[in-house]
């Protein structure tokens, strides 16, 4: 950790950093400049994690040296994670596209919906059970029984199945159903939550809350990974900005920037990003042109009466065209299809 004095910092107060720094079990490199005082803190730095230094009389500036997140971070490990979902390999190389409608309706549309989605070349199958909506009014899912008519999509196609989880209570319940759990923008910092699916040790799908930097993503991430259970794909999403234009704004340069920082597979997912279906091919096609190792794209057979986000889904025929498409871009960046 470096931390850089005030111009005007007294002797007195760099000393009393100095101690602070030495008690705490590290040592200390001072090097005092004509200008400014810095001083380096050498050794663990998690010691100082409780020692608010900046709020220190005389401290300017404290920055550290280490990322906060450890097991996620390319630091710790330079090899990118492959997640083998039932011989689905997730980062490896190969886009993978989720695709489905936003909740599971019932049995036949869903396992209709799996087969096209399957035959235009999706390799994962999601279906919200369990609907976090913003009004308790609406359309809150199916539930087990959604669950079940997930399981027989699986049965029909061989497709791994997503779904999210939204209570710690249906932990067991979703893992006997799903291969991948979802963990909704909205419970991106539910922190017993994330720490409940790290320990079950399924692959999670970790989507980016609405309002969290890319550094609070990870640090989400970190939560299930310090449970044992690095099994996780990164999910941008859009976030809240100024803009109305669309539901959200789809921040494609978190991608290339998480790429950076960890060795998880990133997906993007233009749907709830956007909001509009005649959105979703352009996005979809940007994402995978800035490095996405994946999309999940929602797909309905009749979005106009979905029971939620029909405005953003594809019809399964718009699907198989943009799935042409996305082919070409993977092909321009090197990616398998
Ligand atoms: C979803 O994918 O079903 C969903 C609710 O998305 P988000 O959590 O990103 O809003
Ligand atoms: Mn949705």
């Amino acid at each position: 950790m470096i931390i850089v004095l005030k111009h005007e910092a007294s002797q007195a107060e760099i000393e009393h950093v100095v101690e602070r720094i030495k008690a705490a079990g590290l040592a200390v490199h001072v090097s005092q400049g004509k200008e400014r005082t810095i001083i380096g803190a050498i050794g663990d730095e998690a010691l100082l994690r409780n020692l608010p230094l900046d709020t220190f009389p005389g401290v300017e500036n404290v920055m550290p040296i280490l990322k906060p997140y450890k097991l996620v971070s390319r630091e710790f490990r330079k090899e990118s994670t492959v997640i083998d979902i039932g011989g689905v390999k997730i980062g490896g190389g190969q886009l993978q596209v989720i695709a489905g409608p936003c909740s599971i309706e019932n049995k036949e549309s869903l396992v209709d919906t799996a087969k096209q989605v399957q035959a235009a070349g999706a390799n994962i199958l999601r279906g919200g059970a369990f609907k976090p909506r913003t009004s308790p009014y609406d359309f809150q899912g199916l539930g087990i029984e959604g669950l079940k008519y997930l399981a027989a999509a699986k049965k029909a196609t061989g497709l791994p199945v997503i779904s999210e989880l939204m209570d710690p209570r249906d932990i067991e319940l979703m893992c006997e159903y799903v291969d991948i759990i979802q963990i909704g923008a909205r419970n991106m910092q539910n922190f017993r939550l994330l720490t409940e699916v790290g320990k079950a040790g399924k692959p999670v799908l970790l989507k980016r809350g609405l309002s969290a930097t890319i550094k609070e993503l990870l640090m989400s991430a970190e939560y299930i990974a310090a449970q044992g259970n690095v099994n996780i794909m990164l999910c941008e999403r859009g976030v809240r900005t100024f803009e109305t234009a669309t539901r959200n704004t789809l921040d494609l340069s978190a991608v290339p920037v998480l790429k950076e920082e960890t060795h998880l597979p990133v997906f993007v997912d233009p749907s709830h990003a956007v909001g509009r279906w005649a959105l979703v091919a352009p996005l979809s096609l940007a994402a995978v042109a800035v490095g996405a190792d994946g999309l999940m794209i929602e797909v309905h057979p009749d979005p106009e009466s979905a029971l939620c986000d029909g405005a953003q889904s594809l019809k399964p025929k718009k699907f198989a065209a943009l799935m042409e498409d996305i082919r070409k871009v993977a092909a321009a960046v090197g990616m398998a299809v």
